[in-house]
């Protein structure tokens, strides 16, 4: 799904020039979960927003499924990130003014929100156990239930692929299990995820994982095999 050749990138800092990406080399396959470590500073954001179609690499190349990402025209770009990509992060990021069930609408492509089936919409509320919540706004929200609403609202275009940055950083041990169950979930229905993670939970869902130190990746390091997975059973049953 991914192949990325020698991705470079520095960014000029206080102390000098950074290298957020000193020649980064990976392949993701579709279905894979991908989880990176790395100390903070060492280029993994940077990375996720390069995957992701949000920042420009100074050079290296990136084939997304059939195209190269960087090279294709702004529009075409911003389209698959549009239709095929979820992001989810550390704080969440949702629309503090919108509701629980608008903000997962806003995960939707523009002109898709009208024509989406909107039980879908209601299918990730249950689903993620936000009816009670669907009609209230995110200030309102406990962590947990901030970070389900942003994982609904990346999952409702149905996207190929999720990039989460840190997405249990602010969460407690319990919640930040459910993040990760669900995120198994989805791969489970044929998903790829890349996931930004320091704890251990994303272990039984890893099929690849990298360790990031300034701005390279280490040998890739392969996860159990998945037949061993403890993961729990799927509840998604239409993401292809
Ligand atoms: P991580 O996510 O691993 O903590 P980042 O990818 O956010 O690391 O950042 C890597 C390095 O690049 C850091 O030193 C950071 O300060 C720097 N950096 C990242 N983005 C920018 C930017 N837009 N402008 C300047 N420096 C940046
Ligand atoms: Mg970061």
């Amino acid at each position: 799904m991914i192949v990325c050749e020698n991705l470079q990138r520095s960014f000029r800092g206080p102390a000098g020039e950074i290298n957020a990406l000193a020649g980064v080399s990976l392949s993701i396959g579709r279905g894979e979960f991908v989880v990176i470590k790395g100390p903070s500073g060492c280029g993994k954001s940077t990375l996720l927003l390069t995957l992701g179609g949000m920042q420009r690499p100074a050079s290296g190349r990136l084939r997304f499924d059939d195209c190269d990402l960087y090279e294709i025209p702004a529009s075409r770009r911003n389209r698959i990130r549009a239709t095929k990509i979820g992001f989810v992060f550390q704080l969440f990021h949702l629309i503090p003014y919108l509701t629980v069930r608008e903000n997962i609408l806003a995960g939707l492509p523009p002109n898709e929100a009208a024509a989406q089936p909107l039980a879908r919409v209601d299918e990730l509320i249950d689903l993620l156990g936000l009816r009670p919540r669907a009609g209230l706004r995110p200030g309102t929200l406990s962590v947990g239930e901030r970070q389900r609403t942003a994982l609904a609202r990346a999952l409702v275009k149905q996207p190929a692929l999720i990039l989460a940055d840190e997405p249990t950083g602010n969460l407690d041990p319990h919640n930040a299990a459910e993040v990760f169950r669900f995120l198994g979930a989805y791969q489970r229905e044929g998903g790829t995820v890349v996931v930004v993670t320091h704890g251990q939970d994303a272990a039984p869902y890893a099929t690849q994982t990298l360790h990031m130190a300034e701005g390279r990746l280490g040998p890739p390091q392969p996860g159990p095999p998945r037949a061993q997975s403890n993961a729990p059973t799927p509840p998604f049953s239409n993401n292809s």
